[in-house]
This record gives structure tokens, C-alpha cells and sequence, in this order.
């Protein structure tokens, strides 16, 4: 297997080298908003632990990446006032993935309403800000 590159676009996220719009952050994973959103509040779980995807990552980093999004999955739905939530994660190119950290896609889905194709639009900042702002606010209201 391809060994894991500490250049790709989300380890440099979690170095600070690259900017996200942050829901969740604890010490082992970090959530932010997928800037090509294929439905809004459509949210990335990633760990800190350098990790290709679910062919490498151990077992322990994996479990707290789940735990997350179970957690963030309850937050999209309620957020955006969703009827459910697709959760998707890809391995290697054949498995459909692009960027190689291993990610969790949480998209909130509407009866009737299609996800846009992968990569279709990059969404304004102004409505990625506004989104993650509602996210940890709902996340944050969840703690409590
Ligand atoms: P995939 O590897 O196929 O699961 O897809 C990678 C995802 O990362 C796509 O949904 C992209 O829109 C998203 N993406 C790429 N660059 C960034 C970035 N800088 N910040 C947030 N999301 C990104």
C-alpha cells in the first residue's frame, strides 16, 4: 500500500498550514465543513493520527473517528432540520477517494432532494462560516 503522505490537503489542515470552517475538535479528531458541500452542512470527521484511510488507520484511532461521527451525524440532522444523514467514507482511488487522509463524509439529507455529484460547486465562505457556526452551536447546546 501507498504509504501515507504528510502533505496532503488535511494533514496540512491539522498543521494550522491550511485554513477550515471547524465544528468539532477534540484530541484525537477534527470536524470541519467539505468546501464543495454536496448538500449544506455537509461535514468531513477526520483523525489526527496520519492515517491513509481505513486500510491503515488502527483500530483505536478508527473507534474514536466513529465515535465522532455518531456525535456529529445527530448534530447535522438536528442543525439543519434534516429527515436523515448519509455517511460515506472512501478507500483508495478505486474506493473513490481523493484526497488520502482518511475522512468521514456526514451529509444531512430532505426527502426528495438529490446530493450534488462530488466536487460540483465550491460553496461561498460567508455560508460555510454561517454553517459551521450553527453546527457548534448545536453541538455545543448537545453537551450541555
Ligand atoms: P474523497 O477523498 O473522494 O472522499 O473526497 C474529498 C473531499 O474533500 C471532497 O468532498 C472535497 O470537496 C473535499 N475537500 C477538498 N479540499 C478540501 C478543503 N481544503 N477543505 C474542505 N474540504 C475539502
Amino acid at each position: 500500500m501507498t504509504a501515507y503522505d504528510n502533505n496532503n490537503i488535511f494533514a496540512k489542515i491539522l498543521r494550522g498550514e491550511l485554513p477550515c470552517h471547524k465544528v468539532y475538535e477534540d484530541e484525537h479528531v477534527l470536524a470541519f465543513l467539505d468546501i464543495m458541500p454536496r448538500a449544506p452542512g455537509h461535514t468531513l470527521v477526520i483523525p489526527k493520527a496520519a492515517a491513509r484511510n481505513i486500510l491503515d488507520i488502527k483500530i483505536e484511532d478508527y473507534l474514536h473517528v466513529a465515535r465522532a461521527t455518531h456525535r456529529i451525524a445527530a448534530v447535522v440532522k438536528k442543525a439543519f432540520e434534516a429527515d436523515g444523514v448519509t455517511v460515506q467514507q472512501f478507500n483508495e482511488t478505486a474506493g473513490g477517494q481523493v484526497v488520502f487522509h482518511l475522512h468521514v463524509h456526514v451529509m444531512p439529507r430532505h426527502d426528495g432532494v438529490a446530493l450534488l455529484p462530488p466536487a460540483s460547486r465550491k460553496e461561498d465562505v460567508k455560508v460555510l462560516e454561517s454553517n459551521a457556526t450553527k453546527l457548534a452551536a448545536v453541538l455545543k447546546d448537545a453537551s450541555r
